[in-house]
C-alpha cells in the first residue's frame, strides 16, 4: 500500500565531522584518495541510517559525496575551467568567484550514478536523487563561450538528461532538480527556464521534481529575505507555467516563510513537497508545528499529493539539530496522517 504523506528532505544533510568541517558550505574534504572514497561511502550509509531511524519514507544520499549541490556536478564536466575564475553576482544576491565556461560543455562520464547504485543496494525505500537545474547551473558560472544564458542552459539540460536517465536505470525513484534561480529570474523562467527543465526530464519514466526555495539558511539569504516584504509572492510568477509542465512534483519552502499558502492552488494537480521544517534556525520544530503547516497546505493540495519535506537542504546545521528536525518531520506527518485516516 502506498504511504500517505510520505516524508522526505529537500536535499543535503550535515556531514560527519571526520569527513568535512560541519556547518560550512563548500567545506573541503578532510580525507584524500582511497580514504576519501571509503569515507564518502561510510558517510552515505550513516546518513541513510539517520533518515531511516527518523522514519523518513523517501530517502536520499543527503549529498554526502558532494562538496556543493551545483559545483560538484559541474566539476565533472568538460568545457569548464576551474582555474580561470571570475566574480559574478549569484541570483542577484551575493558575489562569488566562479569557474569559467571556456568551450563546449559535455559530460565525459557519469557523475553520481555509482553513488546512486550504492544507495539503491542499501535500502528498499524509495530513493530521491537531487541534481542542479539548468538555470541554477548557469547562474553559478562565468560564460566566455556561448555568451547566451539560454544556449548554455539548453546544453546543460541535455547533459542533465543523460545523467538522469542513468540514475533512473540505477533504480532512483524520484529525480529532483534544484532551481532556486526560479525564484529570481521570472522572465527567463517563463521564456525558456521551464522548457530547459523539461528537456532535462525528456523520456524519463521515473518521477521528477523541481525544488524552488529561498536558499540555505546562510546570511546572504536571510538578509535577502528581509528585503522581500511581508508577503513573498515569488512563486506566483512561475507556478502557472509550471502547472502546465511535465514535472510531477514541486518542492517548496513553507515553514516560517512569508509565502502565502494559497499560492499552492496555482499548481493544483501536481504533487507538492511542502517544506514544513525551517532550515534557517537551530530551533527544532515541535511535531505539532509541523502538523499545523501540513494542515494549512491541505487546504490547497489533495492529501494523496502532499509530501511533507524540509524548506531546503540542512548542510549548514549541526548534525544533532538536523536529526531532531528529521524526527519532528516524521512525527508531525504522523499526526496529520492519523487525522486523515480517522476522518
Ligand atoms: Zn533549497
Amino acid at each position: 500500500m502506498k504511504t500517505l504523506l510520505p516524508t522526505s528532505t529537500a536535499g543535503s544533510l550535515p556531514k560527519p565531522s571526520w569527513i568535512a568541517q560541519p556547518e560550512v558550505l563548500w567545506s573541503p574534504w578532510k580525507l584524500q584518495d582511497e580514504e576519501l572514497v571509503d569515507g564518502k561511502r561510510d558517510a552515505l550509509r550513516l546518513c541513510l541510517d539517520d533518515q531511516v531511524r527518523a522514519g523518513i519514507d523517501i530517502v536520499s544520499d543527503g549529498e554526502q559525496t558532494r562538496q556543493h549541490f551545483v559545483t560538484t556536478f559541474i566539476e565533472h564536466l568538460s568545457g569548464v575551467d576551474f582555474e580561470k575564475r571570475e566574480v559574478v553576482r549569484i541570483r542577484n544576491r551575493y558575489d562569488a568567484s566562479v569557474p569559467t565556461v571556456v568551450g563546449e560543455v559535455s559530460r565525459q562520464k557519469p557523475v553520481f550514478v555509482e553513488d546512486a547504485k550504492i544507495l539503491r543496494k542499501l535500502t528498499d525505500r524509495p530513493i530521491k536523487w537531487a541534481l542542479p537545474g539548468p538555470m541554477t547551473m548557469i547562474d553559478t558560472l562565468y560564460d566566455n563561450h556561448y555568451k547566451s544564458r539560454e544556449k548554455l542552459a539548453w546544453e546543460f539540460a541535455k547533459i542533465l538528461n543523460q545523467e538522469a536517465k542513468e540514475l533512473e536505470a540505477a533504480g532512483v525513484d524520484i529525480i529532483q532538480f534544484d532551481e532556486p534561480a526560479f525564484n529570481v529570474f521570472f522572465d527567463e523562467v517563463n521564456d525558456w527556464g521551464i522548457a530547459a527543465l523539461e528537456r532535462a526530464i525528456e523520456g524519463l519514466k521515473c518521477e521528477t521534481a523541481v525544488h524552488i526555495c529561498y536558499g540555505y539558511g546562510i546570511k546572504a539569504n536571510t538578509d535577502w529575505k528581509k528585503t522581500l516584504g511581508t508577503e513573498w509572492r515569488q512563486y506566483e510568477e512561475v507556478f502557472p507555467k509550471l502547472q502546465r509542465s511535465a514535472i510531477d512534483i514541486v518542492s517548496l519552502e513553507c515553514q516560517n516563510s512569508r509565502v502565502p499558502m494559497d499560492l499552492i492552488e496555482l499548481i493544483r494537480g501536481k504533487k507538492v513537497m511542502v517544506g514544513a521544517i525551517d532550515v534557517a534556525t537551530h530551533t527544532i520544530e515541535t511535531p505539532e508545528e509541523v502538523a499545523n503547516t501540513l494542515r494549512k497546505a491541505l487546504q490547497f493540495v489533495d492529501a494523496e499529493n502532499l509530501y511533507p519535506s524540509t524548506n531546503c537542504g540542512m548542510i549548514p546545521l549541526p548534525r544533532q539539530v538536523a536529526n531532531g528536525k528529521l524526527h519532528a518531520l516524521s512525527a508531525g506527518a504522523e499526526i496529520v496522517r492519523r487525522e486523515i485516516l480517522g476522518r
